[in-house]
């Protein structure tokens, strides 16, 4: 069986610190990261020693349902490391093997981890509707930081890697690059508005860090400014980092040292411009990276981290909003609904700034993932992002005519563009909520 998706290969994993372990010591060094997981993590254990095969979670797994592959049927995929699990960790699989759900650990079962750890976007909806509260989500995260522990890992999560390690950000944009982009939206926004609206890069002394996408930098430019019109009107001292224009963090998606290093380089600018306030910009992975995982796993901080749409939802009252004649609906970021407490808020903010806000089915915490979630964005999984993408295309086709689908979230917006056209969908605005943010602000003579 081969991965759909590119392999790193040796030299590719070592240059970001992530030795390939030789073929034949494979499963040696499977099982002893398998079994250091096992005991600095409690909950994977619980996980792996309390599914009653109930069925419930099948229905509820986007990709399941799109792919139609019973190892995309959660239970069935955390299946792949609790057989693994069971045979050399518990009495009963040592001693009855199969009889009790136990398997050896060979070369098919680490290929067919690579292929299905990689088509679970670490979405959580299963948990949601779990009786017991399994979080396949979890089993991956442990699954995908193993194989890359060993230096098995996708080419595309390699790539990202070298780029943040070498620039802060995913796409790898140096620093002069990064000021030619802020200068560029500036003279945007001074067309607009004839105002000075500034995007300051690495500005000393600024009470707030905010972390965009990179991706808000290039593609996604209307978030970014969305966010700068929201920090002039409310006449913030803020400043964006060129060592961290990054928030997303690609580590929590494959390996957690990775991720712990972004989470110091966010500690370390911050604390070079002595802020007292980090916000995360649109991501949804990066934001649950940030929040969870920067101040109690990767280094005590000093400051507080909001989210871009908490911090304009706290200052929503006081901002110069007129609602735009659109037609829109929210898709929840599966790190916002189920991860990160961002609900409530992007929806006050798209009820300001439109005429009639529509709900797709579900919502909030039972919400579809899109499909791209935990960076499942390689152009070889093409066709198995579109099989990910069914439900989400699903629900917001089920909607009618609309005029903006709006989707916070960097991956979000990667990959449902691409669904929709897929699904036949192709005059339908999407973007961020800051977006609307910035589209709807009374700024200037504009
Ligand atoms: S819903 Fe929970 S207990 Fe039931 S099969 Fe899925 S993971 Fe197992
Ligand atoms: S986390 Fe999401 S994609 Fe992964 S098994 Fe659960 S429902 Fe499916």
């Amino acid at each position: 069986m081969k991965p759909p998706m590119h392999v790193a290969k040796e030299n590719e994993v070592a240059s970001i610190g992530l030795p390939r372990v030789p073929k034949q010591d494979e499963q040696t060094a499977v099982l002893k990261k398998l079994d250091d997981l096992r005991s600095s993590m409690r909950s994977l254990m619980v996980m792996l020693e309390n599914c009653t095969k109930c069925g419930n979670c099948a229905k509820q797994c986007h990709s399941y349902l799109g792919t139609e592959d019973y190892h995309n049927f959660p239970a069935a995929r955390a299946d792949l490391m609790r057989r693994i699990y069971k045979r050399y960790f518990t009495w009963t699989g040592r001693t009855f093997g199969r009889f009790f759900g136990a398997d050896d650990f060979d070369a098919d079962t680490l290929s067919k981890w690579l292929t299905y750890f990689y088509q679970c976007n670490e979405c959580r909806r299963c948990a949601k509707f779990c009786p017991f509260g399994i979080d396949t989500a979890e089993v991956t995260i442990a699954a995908r930081h193993i194989l890359s522990e060993i230096g098995i890992m996708p080419k595309f999560m390699q790539g990202i890697a070298v780029n943040m390690n070498k620039t802060g950000n995913n796409m790898g944009i140096p620093q002069p690059a990064i000021v030619d982009c802020a200068e560029f939206m500036e003279d945007e926004m001074r067309e607009e508005t004839g105002l000075d609206i500034k995007i300051p890069i690495d500005k000393p002394n600024s009470d707030i860090l905010y972390i965009p996408s990179s991706a808000d930098f290039f593609t996604n430019v209307d978030t970014m400014i969305g966010a700068a019109k929201l920090f002039h009107y409310l006449g913030v001292n803020w400043t964006i980092p060129s060592t961290v224009l990054e928030a997303a963090n690609f580590g929590l998606l494959f390996n957690l040292n990775v991720m712990r290093e972004h989470n110091q380089r966010l500690k370390a600018a911050a604390t070079a411009v002595g802020a007292k306030l980090v916000i995360q910009g649109e991501c949804g992975h990066g934001w649950r990276a940030a929040k969870a995982y920067t101040d109690g796993c990767s280094a005590p901080v000093s400051f507080e981290i909001v989210h871009i749409l908490d911090y304009c939802d706290q200052h929503l009252g006081k901002l110069p909003l007129k609602k735009l004649p659109l037609r829109a609906t929210l898709h929840d970021p599966c790190n916002y609904a189920r991860a990160g407490e961002i609900v409530e808020q992007p929806r006050r903010i798209m009820r300001a700034c439109v005429e009639n806000f529509v709900e797709m089915t579900p919502n909030r915490d039972e919400n579809f993932c899109c499909g791209g979630g935990s960076g499942i964005l390689m152009d070889e999984m093409m066709e198995i992002r579109m099989k990910l993408g069914k439900k989400k295309a699903e629900q917001v086709i089920a909607l009618g005519k609309l005029d903006y689908l709006a989707m916070p979230c960097s991956i979000c917006k990667a990959q449902i563009p691409v669904v929709m056209k897929y699904y036949g969908v192709d005059d339908l605005m999407m973007g961020g909520v800051m977006d609307l943010v910035g589209k709807a602000m009374i700024l200037g003579e504009a």
